[in-house]
């Protein structure tokens, strides 16, 4: 046969960027989680003038470095989506998603007969300071997700919480190639299953579309733009905007130093979190040196753990898993179940096959 030209699809680059984005949300994490109450001067009493330079040696050198809720939770957003049928409103399925996640935050082991393939694993179920919006909102919802009841639309949800929570548990909506305009609505959605106050939801929504349009090949800097363009003037959207105009600003102004890092935010609540995040990134890009923009990233008076996951997650799409600090990525806790997720969502939203996928992720038909 002559004339035909099969275009083969290399996945490579995704694959990296994809497993990049989770295994640096769990180094930001895993770094961030010792002093995630502990302010700067604290930080650098305990660890040196530079604060924390690498993962807190234990008695067993070779325990996995500990995870929070964090990469928990981001975990199972990724199930949800696997789990979602195409077409359905996700926030039911990412609800139920999320009680999941909620019983490993109350039982100390899986069930004999686990939901799904996710809650089979021991280590989900460490409760490392989770947050209460997510904890509380999720507990209001108990019922209305899981008894066969008409669902209806939830209401509003902790209408005065705009935590962190929302963001950090939201980058696995930008690796699912929705597009960012259907990332957005899909992760601003979602949020308000724990959050209402518009500022917690929407800055989840922006930091997926962020994450998709860095998949989708946009590089950071243009991401950034666009994203502030998709948000700036939407009902809501000031502080959001105004975080991440500041977050570009101090990039600007100088050299990434962990005081900087406190002019932006100190990242406990959603805006903050993800303006952190985004100068980290642009710092990384600036000095080239991703080890020192992760390291940044959890060195602030802040919320460490979460702004270190979200850095992590931004970093870890723009650069990809193989140029992490590769003595990091393969000592965090859940290593291998976080390659595995990553590897299944590039199969899933981005190949196109399922395969074997359904015995890990049974399709969640619920209306
Ligand atoms: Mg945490």
């Amino acid at each position: 046969m002559t004339g035909m030209i099969w275009a083969v699809q290399d996945y490579t680059k995704t694959f990296d960027q994809v497993r990049g984005a989770l295994l640096g949300g769990a180094i930001g994490d895993a770094l961030g989680w010792p002093i995630e109450f502990l302010q700067l001067d604290m930080i650098r009493a305990g660890h040196g003038p530079d604060g924390m330079t690498d993962f807190l040696r234990g008695p067993d050198p070779d325990a996995p470095q500990q995870i929070t809720d964090d990469t928990q939770m981001t975990l199972f957003t990724a199930e949800g989506l696997l789990r979602l049928s195409p077409g359905i409103d996700p926030a039911p399925v990412l609800g139920r998603a999320y009680l999941r996640w909620l019983r490993t935050q109350r039982e100390h082991a899986p069930s004999p007969m686990p939901d799904g393939w996710l809650s089979s694993h021991q280590f989900l179920y460490a409760r490392r300071s989770p947050g209460q919006a997510c904890m509380t909102g999720l507990g209001l919802q108990e019922k209305q997700y899981t008894e066969p009841a008409p669902l209806g639309v939830p209401g509003p949800i902790n209408p005065d919480s705009k935590g962190c929570g929302t963001v950090m548990r939201s980058a696995p909506f930008g690796l699912a190639r929705f597009g960012p305009d259907l990332a957005f609505l899909m992760s601003a959605r979602c949020a308000q299953l724990t959050h209402g106050h518009p500022t917690g939801y929407l800055a989840a929504g922006a930091f997926s579309a962020l994450i998709d349009r860095i998949l989708g090949g946009v590089d950071l800097r243009n991401a950034v733009h666009q994203t502030l363009a998709q948000l700036t003037g939407g009902p809501g959207a000031e502080e959001t905007v105004q975080a991440i105009q500041r977050a570009l600003r101090t990039a600007d102004e100088g050299d990434p130093t962990p005081e900087r890092v406190e002019q932006v935010g100190a990242g406990w609540i959603a805006e903050e979190c993800l303006a952190i995040a985004v100068y980290c990134a642009l710092a990384a890009e600036r000095t080239g040196d991703l080890r020192a923009a992760l390291l940044l990233s959890v060195n602030h008076s802040g919320d460490s753990d979460s702004t270190g996951a979200v850095a992590g997650n931004l970093i870890g799409a723009v650069h990809g898993l193989s140029a992490l600090p590769m003595a990091w990525a393969g000592r965090v806790e859940g290593r291998d179940e976080l390659i595995q997720v990553a590897d299944d969502l590039v199969m899933n939203f981005h190949v196109g096959d399922r395969g074997t996928l359904g015995s890990r992720y049974p399709l969640d038909a619920t209306v």
